[in-house]
């Protein structure tokens, strides 16, 4: 059975884009606009994993990770941070704040369902 991927983006290009790429490669994906929602889907669906976007308004995807990791039925789902943030020393400090592992932005369409399963057979590993 493949596995089941959140992913929360406040872009719903991205969203969208994201979703129909690891759709196409065989996975079930559920999709959040928001911080909240995506706390809300987790709790609701159990994903094998979550694709956070960082920059959202409201509550961040850090914030959003944090409560994940606070939550006692989400603490067990790795959140990896989807973002464009590229400053130096960005993915070090998002890797120690506690993202299980960090994708940039843009995706490429062609790797990126093979990033994904890498981050679901690997989870320790950032890719
Ligand atoms: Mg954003």
């Amino acid at each position: 059975m493949m596995a089941k991927i959140l992913i929360v983006d406040d872009n719903l290009l991205n969203l969208e884009l994201t979703a129909d790429i690891l759709g196409l490669a065989g996975y079930k994906t559920v999709t959040a606009s928001s911080g909240k929602e995506g706390i809300e889907k987790a709790e609701q669906t159990n994903p094998d994993l979550i694709l956070m976007d960082l920059r959202m308004p409201g509550m961040s995807g850090l914030e959003a990770m944090l409560k994940l990791q606070r939550g006692v039925t989400t603490c067990d789902i790795p959140v990896a941070v989807l973002t464009a943030s590229v400053m130096k020393g960005d993915k070090e400090k998002l890797l120690n704040s506690g993202f299980y592992a960090y994708l940039q932005k843009p995706i490429d369409a062609s790797r990126f369902p093979d990033q994904v399963a890498a981050l679901l057979s690997n989870k320790s590993a950032a890719v």
